[in-house]
């Protein structure tokens, strides 16, 4: 951990093969067979893409090399630990390098500053070892904290179980040392408790999810041990009365733990653990207090007096700590037990906590009205749920409810004033969110301060904000680069041809369009684009909903395909569509005679049928862009826009 803050004076590596040669034998993995395990993370994207290369960084100076080299040929670098991401923020991308910290995993703890200084590859667990064994404490604890490393926690600001009294991950960074996308080693803040010299960027790189930079070692605040808590569990009959037990025990005090878990949840741990919890309730919360021994006995015995009174069927508390750390156990393995079910969408929208009872009650709304299972569990006292929507991978009807229900729950908790996600991050699942959330004022900054830290959009593209074309500041252009750029801007010109997706055979005015039928999706890559001399982007429409959906930019990648197609279903199967589309328009999608409706980025000609209807700009999924675009082609059609939206 002697690293300076400084580019490395090693030539630049132009080749994978110089690159291998820069670092220790065998760091770099191409063999497939290898890099196969750090192709997905635990959100199992179906459309993880394939690294050119893995690389199993040792040191600062390795990680320089490898961005030094992706700086230099345009290859994305996607940053990973532990790999135990929920939304797929550590999923490979094609032909680019996977960046593994975790062979870094050095600690030293200064009990005299009580700080711990840390590379990012040790596990959670391995910091709280460490910190413990000089008496002190490293208190954010993710329910995957045996198996996720340090630096994934500063990368998505984990949160956890006992963050309700002690804060997330933020509130314990004092410190770190990251490599820039261009090479540069920078150390920010450090071992001590007050700094404010400068912007907050120790802050900004906290949740940044490897977009921003490389985090190669981390300064961590620790506290005196925690005190050993005292346990009580409660079940509910119904999920009101267990959320506004929630709300009156937060009013009242702070607990160390304060976790909830719904009927399907319960039912899935009880599966595995047959620790003889009661199937029946409709809620049981999982409360803490670590205060002081007699003072934690008063905390319990109030939580105890909060629980009956909103109703509680049982209430049962304990001072034995391994009777307590079975039900938080319990809790921990609550992911991992309802993954035994099926494939599963993980959520993790948060509300301030009075609307917590609304969330939950409307979520339960929502798997009925899918008829989907959906199961919640929640770190209750923050207001951050985690409902799990499980479906039948082979059930393609079940996993489109699944994925509709999805959106909904977000759209739900925005309407209650809450987040897209808590803890986990945005990462490659819910990006195609995040505009909507943001508005576009703080989506534009966000793109900004990423545009100054990474202009050539090496640092995991696609996760948190939507990948750009960034070409122009490549000094290297790769052949996807390449292929946004040509012709950038202009119509549509190409002969007619024909392409077949999903067993569909379909023919459009356009070279080698996608129509994904049962997707209802219309797609063009990048590839495609630069055939026909366009930069890309596409609009995705229900014709069988007389709706265009959402549009998305820059290239459709498979996994852009997927989430335009499941924002979609969500607006399909909300009856939210962003604007209406004339039937006849419908009519001819649907049987896959109507052309195209495309909105191309920079020229921006729509065409249907040949004939353009538009000159808009990006479509990049806001509403207001696709009513503009809805509009443009209902008055090509001659229809009145305001008839059609009523
Ligand atoms: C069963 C289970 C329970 C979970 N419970 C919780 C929970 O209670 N609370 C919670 O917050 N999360 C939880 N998670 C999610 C996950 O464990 C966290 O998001 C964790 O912080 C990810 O750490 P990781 O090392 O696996 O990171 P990865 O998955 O490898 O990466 C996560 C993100 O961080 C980036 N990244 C990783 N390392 C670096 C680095 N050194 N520099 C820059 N960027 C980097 C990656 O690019 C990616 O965007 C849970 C996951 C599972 C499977």
């Amino acid at each position: 951990m002697n690293d300076t803050s400084s580019v490395t004076d090693a030539p630049v590596a132009t080749t994978l093969e110089e690159l291998a040669a820069q670092l220790p034998a065998g760091a770099m993995l191409t063999d497939p067979v290898k890099t196969e395990a750090y192709r997905r993370d635990r959100a199992e994207d179906p459309n993880a893409g394939v690294p050119a290369a893995v690389v199993r960084a040792t040191s600062a100076e390795d990680v320089q090399a490898v961005v030094r080299y992706a700086a230099a040929t345009g290859t994305p670098v996607v940053p990973r630990g532990a790999g135990t991401s929920l939304s797929g923020g550590s999923t490979a991308i094609d032909g680019g390098i996977s960046l593994s910290l975790d062979r870094m995993r050095e600690i030293r703890v200064d009990p005299v500053t009580r700080t711990v200084v840390t590379q990012p590859g040790a596990f959670n667990a391995e910091v709280k070892e460490a910190a413990a064994q000089h008496g002190l404490w490293y208190p954010p604890d993710p329910a995957s904290f045996t198996f996720c490393s340090i630096g994934g926690n500063i990368a998505t600001n984990a949160g956890g179980l006992c963050c309700v009294k002690y804060g997330v991950t933020t509130d314990y960074v004092l410190g770190m040392k990251v490599v820039l996308a261009d090479g540069r080693l920078i150390e920010l803040g450090g071992p001590r408790l007050k700094d404010v010299a400068g912007l907050s960027l120790t802050k900004l790189f906290v949740g940044s999810e490897g977009t921003l930079g490389i985090i190669t070692e981390v300064t961590l605040r620790l506290v005196p041990a925690q005190r050993t808590p005292q346990t009580l569990v409660a079940t509910f009959p119904t999920l009101d009365s267990a959320t506004a037990a929630v709300l009156a025990i937060t009013q009242s005090m702070r607990p160390s733990m304060l976790e909830f878990m719904d009927r399907p949840t319960i039912n899935a741990v009880e599966d595995e653990t047959k620790m003889g919890l009661d199937r029946d309730s409709a809620a049981m919360l999982i409360v803490q207090s670590d205060e002081p021994a007699e003072h934690a006995g008063v905390e319990i015995a109030e939580v105890t007096r909060i629980c009956e009174e909103n109703g509680c069927s049982e209430v049962f508390s304990t001072d034995d700590p391994d009777e307590g750390e079975a039900f938080i156990a319990a809790r921990r393995i609550a992911i991992p037990a309802v993954e035994k079910k099926g494939t599963i969408l993980l959520e993790d929208v948060g509300v301030p906590l009075p609307r917590l009872g609304a969330l939950v009650s409307g979520i339960e709304a929502i798997s009925q009205e899918f008829d989907v299972l959906v199961a919640v569990m929640a770190h209750a006292g923050d207001g951050n749920t985690h409902p799990l929507v499980v479906f039948d991978p082979t059930d393609q009807d079940q996993r489109d409810r699944a994925h509709a229900a999805y959106g909904r729950i977000m759209d739900l908790a925005v309407e209650l004033g809450g987040t897209i996600t808590g803890e986990h991050g945005v990462g490659r699942l819910k990006q195609p969110w995040l505009p909507d959330y943001l508005g576009s004022d703080v989506l534009e900054i966000n793109q900004r301060v990423k545009d100054a830290l990474d202009p050539q959009g090496i640092l995991n593209p696609g996760v948190l904000l939507a990948q750009r074309d960034t070409s122009a500041a490549a000094p290297t252009t790769t052949p996807a680069a390449a292929a946004a750029t040509t012709g950038a801007g202009a119509a549509v010109t190409a002969e007619p041809t024909t392409a077949s997706a999903t067993g569909e055979t379909v023919s459009f005015a356009q070279p080698t369009i996608t129509y994904d039928l049962a997707a209802r999706a219309v797609a063009l890559t990048i590839e495609e684009g630069a055939k026909a001399g366009v930069r890309t982007c596409a609009t995705v429409v229900d014709p069988a909903l007389q709706m265009v959906a959402y549009g998305r930019t820059d290239g459709m990648t498979p996994h852009s395909v997927e989430t335009s197609r499941r924002k979609a279903q969500t607006a399909a199967s909300t009856r939210r569509p962003s604007a209406l589309i004339a039937p006849e328009l419908s009519q001819k999608l649907e049987h896959g005679t109507g052309g195209l409706l495309t909105s191309i980025a920079g020229g921006v000609p729509i065409a249907f049928d040949g004939v353009v209807v538009g000159g808009l700009g990006v479509a990049g999924g806001k509403p207001a862009e696709d009513a503009v675009i809805a509009d443009a082609v209902l008055a090509a059609l001659g229809a009145d826009p305001a008839e059609q939206a009523s």
